[in-house]
């Protein structure tokens, strides 16, 4: 049977791999001359297996205030005149009750702790794949002690989910990361995850581009998909006026997905949610820390890839436009002076902004639709690199038709 995947992100790619691997005959087509050339770019590099939270949660709505009127606060609403994005927020706003979020959170988890194992097994299984891993253990940093009596709480219901975390004093936090010698004395504390892990989601795609090609795998690049449409064959992918030959089509497009989708009476509630990343080249006398950090109140990660440093974070909801505005990078950058000093004054190679696939509720959808040619992988918002190896082998297992994962019920939505 012939796959076409559209999108050679980090959703696509994973998807071809367990398809491949499961013996269809695949083809990953991608507007872009190389793969990983949009979200799955520059993104946090946190495979953030045990922080899965989504963002819409029972506090929001008293922060949304600060969040409409600050200009550096963390995440910024854009009113744009858009019923996508008003209905957007609408879905988001009434999925933020604790019953809905921790709902969430528990499929989320469920699908993270699936997606760990398998990263860790398709990494003993490719052993040509670099791409900067490190089990490196996650420290979530807490500046203020009632935020941190919060976590200390959060932890309890967290361990019924499976998660293994300690609560540290900010002492304890720099024996296990003593590049936050200088944070100490404004730390309130942290929570540590040891089993978290670190690595460089480009160099995953671009690992996984060759040993997919290796398999047999096409790719045709620079070949953007102009719209589906609904033919003889069931839903057809047309580029440059022609379908492209395929007996079943993924879509894995990404912050683009809605927008694909619409002309086929296909909603899905996917909106950008733009976020910004440096990475600073590291020189061997710096100190920068090699834990993957999270700034709680900040909203910032930082991760160690090789001899570099990326920092990610921002949420900003106004559109589609990857526009950079330089302030959001000088809150990254004054951000990472506040703890790693040293690490701020290196050159930044890169500064980047992309569009976070996001669903209201935090869920990625993953199966089928109501054309029966025609698959999801899409929507994984702030956890695509986290959730990509699950996603791609429930998918994979949907196709076959085999629902042994009982897993894939949560996260497939009738369309
Ligand atoms: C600042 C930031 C930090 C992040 N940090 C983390 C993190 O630490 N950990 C984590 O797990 N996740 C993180 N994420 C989220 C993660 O990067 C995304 O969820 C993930 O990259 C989405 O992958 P994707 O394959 O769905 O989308 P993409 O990588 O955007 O891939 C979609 C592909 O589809 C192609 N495409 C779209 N439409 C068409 C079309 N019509 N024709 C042809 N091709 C098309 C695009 O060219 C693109 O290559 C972060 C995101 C941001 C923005």
């Amino acid at each position: 049977m012939r796959i076409l995947i559209i999108g050679a992100g980090v959703i696509g790619l994973s998807s071809a791999y367990y398809l491949s691997r499961a013996g269809y005959d695949v083809t990953v087509a991608d507007r872009h001359a190389e793969v990983a050339s949009e979200t799955s770019f520059g993104n946090g590099g946190q495979l953030s297996y045990s922080y899965v939270a989504p963002l819409a949660g029972p506090g929001v709505v008293s922060k949304l205030p600060r969040w409409l009127t600050q200009r550096d606060s963390p995440v910024r609403f854009r009113p744009k005149l858009s019923v996508e994005q008003w209905r957007w927020c609408f879905e988001f706003l009434s999925a933020c009750t604790r019953a809905r979020s921790e709902l969430t959170t528990q499929k989320l988890l469920s699908l993270s702790f699936l997606s760990r194992t398998l990263m860790h097994e398709l990494i003993a299984a490719e052993p040509s794949l670099d791409f900067d891993f490190v089990r490196s253990g996650k420290l979530v940093l807490h500046r203020d002690a009632n935020a941190m009596q919060s976590a200390v709480d959060l932890l309890a219901f967290q361990r019924t989910l499976g998660c293994e975390q300690q609560a540290l004093s900010a002492d304890a936090c720099v024996e296990i990361e003593p590049a936050l010698a200088h944070a100490r004395s404004f730390l309130a504390g942290g929570i540590h995850t040891p089993s978290e892990d670190t690595a460089d989601c480009r160099r995953f795609c671009k690992g996984l581009e060759a040993v997919l090609r290796e398999r047999g795998v096409r790719f045709l690049m620079n070949t953007p998909i102009d719209g589906l449409k609904f033919g003889a064959k069931g839903v057809e992918a047309i580029c440059d006026g022609a379908p492209l030959a395929a007996d079943r089509i993924v879509v894995a497009s990404g912050a683009g997905a809605a927008q694909l989708l619409k002309p086929l009476g296909i909603r899905v509630a996917i909106y950008p949610i733009k976020g910004y990343s440096l990475t600073f080249d590291l020189q061997p006398h710096i100190t920068a820390p090699h834990v993957s950090i999270t700034d709680f109140a900040r909203k910032v990660v930082y991760a160690r890839l090789g001899e570099r440093l990326r920092v990610g974070g921002i949420a900003d909801i106004g559109g589609y436009s990857l526009d950079a505005d330089p302030a959001r990078f000088a809150t990254l950058r004054k951000e990472t002076a506040t703890l790693f000093p040293e690490v701020a004054q290196s050159a930044a190679s890169g500064e980047w902004t992309g569009l976070r696939p996001a669903t209201p509720h935090g869920l990625p959808i993953v199966g089928p639709t109501r054309y029966p040619n025609l698959w999801l992988n899409v929507g994984h918002g702030a956890l695509g690199f986290t959730l990509a190896t699950g996603s791609a082998a429930l998918l994979a297992d949907g196709l076959a038709g085999s629902n042994n994962r009982e897993l894939s019920s949560a996260f497939v939505l009738s369309h």
